[in-house]
């Protein structure tokens, strides 16, 4: 009954309160994923063009950079002309900032994204109101392929809940109408994961949401601890790739199907699975997603570094920009008959949990987030664990870093880990990714054994 009225007064009032028109372009894309891929490559063409002659003519980076490879933005005849432009790097964002931003916004209209970096980057995005809201509409139809409805119940496992930085008018909001339950995958503990369980079976969520291996974890303590009362409607697992063995286990446990979704903070979403589970749709109406080592043959799986076009943010145009994963496109035609194009595998951002002293488990997607946004001057970063008192951060270092960063990464391992823990800092050019394009940003040495074994130590 709530969610109905949350779903058809509540979100259309607060909505119309934010002059936002999220709701009404989500009846746009909820249409446009019926069409054939055709009409969807050539609205992604028209939108490629469009892109293309506003970069020239209002972005600094753009402008210059046409000029040097000497061609105008009428000279691209196809999507394959985009591989005339260089890719565009993280270091390459940081290096440029407002020369990437358009002339045609003010900048104080722009929303700004500081991205943490799944990846251990710190990034720096500005997006458009259009873009902003036309990516919230792209995310809530992928959202409702789990089965979960706008205005249900939400359980999310994930790290720093954002509602609590908004006071009380953030907890009245997420009362009534985002509804969302959060298990905080920073200081986790049985205590934190019983009294989720418990939150959940008094107010049963549509929707289990989170990182991989916190939804994974979440389920080995249900599955111990012989819960299994949660069945929500549906699972949405993202940030990093899911196992099969994962998959497996919180089906079992939570008794509905796991939806696998992948997206990176600076263009939100970029693929997802429909109702039918299988390989993960490009969300082609707002980027387009090309891989740097694309074979000429469309009937052949091509797999490489996916590079990403955002087709609507006009404010900070990305154009050919390196994500840092490497995907491998499909042929396979889904079951759904949509015709947005296939992913069937994404290769990248894996962390582990590390450990604290006193038993509790930190995601390492969450650190890496705390590490990558609160201290300053770091490029890239990965932390490994080799012992339960030991922490070491590989930095590549900015010209902001500094010894005042050094006492910051102190404190904030006192805070996170007590005062037991001490954290070295190795400073270092460049870290790698293995060839097959995995990247582990969060090693822990301690934690590999299954974490209930690890917590009764
Ligand atoms: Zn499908």
């Amino acid at each position: 009954m709530w969610s109905c009225i949350n779903r058809n007064l509540l979100h259309p009032l607060l909505a119309k309160k934010h002059g936002s028109r999220h709701l009404e372009y989500s009846k746009i894309v909820e249409k446009s994923q019926h069409d054939p891929r055709e009409v969807i490559e050539a609205r992604q063409w028209a939108a490629v063009r469009r892109l293309l002659k506003h970069a020239y003519t209002t972005v600094p980076y753009y402008r210059e950079l046409f000029d040097q490879i000497g061609v105008i933005p009428s000279d691209f005849r196809s999507i394959e002309d985009l591989s005339w432009l260089p890719v565009l790097t993280k270091k390459e964002i940081r290096l440029q900032r407002d020369r990437l931003l358009s002339s045609a916004f003010g900048k104080s209209k722009l929303f700004r994204k500081t991205t943490s970096g799944s990846t251990g980057v710190p990034l720096e995005i500005y997006v458009d109101r259009f873009a902003k809201e036309w990516k919230a509409a792209c995310t809530l139809r992928s959202d409702q392929w789990s089965g979960w409805k706008l205005g249900e119940r939400v359980a999310k496992v994930w790290g720093n809940p954002e509602y609590q930085n908004q006071g009380w008018k953030g907890k009245f909001r997420n009362l009534l109408i985002d509804r969302a339950t959060y298990l905080d995958t920073i200081g986790l503990d049985e205590s934190a994961l019983a009294n989720f369980a418990t939150e959940l079976n008094r107010n049963p969520p549509s929707l289990l949401f989170g990182h991989a291996h916190s939804l994974y974890l979440f389920a080995q303590y249900c599955d111990r601890n012989k819960i299994m009362e949660i069945q929500p409607k549906g699972i949405i697992s993202t940030a990093m790739p899911l196992h099969q063995f994962q998959r497996n286990l919180m089906e079992k446990v939570f008794n509905c199907a796991v939806t696998n979704r992948y997206g990176c903070e600076e263009v939100s979403l970029i693929a997802s699975q429909c109702e039918q589970h299988q390989d993960l749709h490009v969300n082609s109406d707002s980027i387009l997603a090309q891989t740097l080592q694309d074979s000429q043959r469309s009937d052949l799986p091509s797999t490489g570094n996916l590079v990403l076009t955002d087709l609507v943010n006009f404010a900070m145009p990305l154009i050919r920009y390196q994500v840092g994963d490497v995907v491998t496109h499909s042929t396979n035609s889904c079951p759904c008959g949509r015709g947005l194009p296939t992913i069937s595998r994404v290769e990248g951002r894996e962390a582990d949990y590390v450990l604290t002293p006193d038993g509790k488990m930190i995601s390492g997607i969450s650190l890496t987030e705390n590490f990558a946004m609160k201290i300053s001057g770091i490029e890239q970063l990965q932390i490994i664990q080799p012992s339960i008192r030991e922490l070491t951060l590989l930095i590549v270092p900015g010209s902001q870093f500094s010894s005042a960063s050094r006492n910051e990464i102190d404190s904030l391992t006192t805070s996170l880990f007590g005062p037991d823990v001490r954290s070295e800092v190795e400073l270092v050019d460049a870290i790698h990714q293995d060839p097959s394009g995995k990247y582990r940003f969060c090693i822990s040495m301690i934690s590999n054994s299954p974490p209930n074994e690890t917590m009764r130590n």
